[in-house]
């Protein structure tokens, strides 16, 4: 384990030494790079954040981390992207892995950290910096071994009714040729007891998708289930790791991403960047 950490620790380190140190009231502030240029490490006076995003199964961490990556211009690293790739190529870990992801169960943290090692190796030859991450840490163990090697800037816990994660689970698809997510489950709920309704449209794939649409073999209702108990359990302490440090932004959804996306921007106070983003584009 001590090595696959120093794994981790090196990658971190020699990314953090080509990048600037920011005073803590920049921290929350994204170096963005617009349109056509890329984020780069020597931008002058600022580095590129580093953010965690934490929630449940079904939540929607992949979706909103991935669309603001594209908008502060940093990778989106997600663990359980990093393993369904392993699982994908048939390696040595593949049998391994499937047996434990398809029973809902979490993987251990030597692997964990040796497949982000990896990733985080890969971006940083390639010159990457900053980087959201979805998925990890998810105990509170990783959540130590990252703390000892970066300084994550901010963590975003989302949050949502939890009636609502299982019917979200089972209606992801992912289209096997291009890799897009999708959910096919229309969300109507009406509110009660002073709750409001939520209301989440499906996320349909374009027509050349629709036939080559698969669903992922970890969501079935039994399977999340036990990924939700295995979350409450496991991975609440990690949003407690974060709160006691003054990092944590809790933020509920309020319904389907064209309702939450510009709410999520104003909380994160990026909302002048995602209209200068649409604007430019
Ligand atoms: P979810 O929809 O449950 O958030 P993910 O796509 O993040 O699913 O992860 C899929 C699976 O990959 C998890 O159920 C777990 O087996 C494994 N996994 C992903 N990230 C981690 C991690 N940080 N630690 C341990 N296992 C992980």
């Amino acid at each position: 384990m001590a090595a696959r950490t120093r794994l981790l620790r090196r990658a971190a380190v020699r990314w953090l030494s080509s990048s600037e140190i920011v005073d803590s009231d920049m921290r929350c502030r994204p170096s963005v790079s617009h349109k056509g240029s890329s984020s780069s490490s020597s931008d002058p006076g600022l580095r590129s954040v580093q953010w965690v995003f934490l929630g449940c199964p079904g939540v929607g961490k992949g979706t909103y981390a991935s669309r603001l990556a594209r908008l502060v211009s940093v990778p989106h690293i997600a663990t359980g992207d990093l393993v369904r790739d392993e699982l994908a190529s048939s390696g040595p870990l593949s049998k391994q892995l499937a047996e434990i992801v398809n029973q809902g169960h979490l993987v251990s943290d030597e692997i964990i950290i040796n497949l982000l090692s990896k990733r985080l190796e890969d971006g940083v030859n390639k010159g990457e910096s900053g980087f959201i991450l979805d998925g990890f840490p998810r105990t509170t163990r990783q959540a130590e071994i990252l703390e000892g090697v970066t300084d994550i800037d901010l963590v975003v816990n989302l949050r949502l009714r939890e009636d609502i994660l299982l019917t979200k689970c089972l209606g992801r698809r992912i289209c096997s040729q291009c890799g897009g997510n999708f959910n096919v489950a229309s969300i109507d709920i009406k509110g009660e007891n002073g709750r409001p309704d939520i209301i989440m449209a499906p996320i349909m794939p374009p027509e050349h998708c629709m036939s080559k649409l698969i669903t992922r073999a970890d969501d079935t209702r039994e399977v999340v289930k036990e990924r939700l108990r295995i979350y409450h359990e496991t991975s609440e302490p990690v949003e407690e790791f974060y709160r006691k440090r003054g990092k944590l932004l809790e933020f509920e959804l309020p319904g389907g991403i064209s309702e939450s996306w510009p709410k999520l921007l104003q909380a994160l106070k990026l909302d002048n960047l995602g209209e200068e983003q649409s604007a430019a584009a």
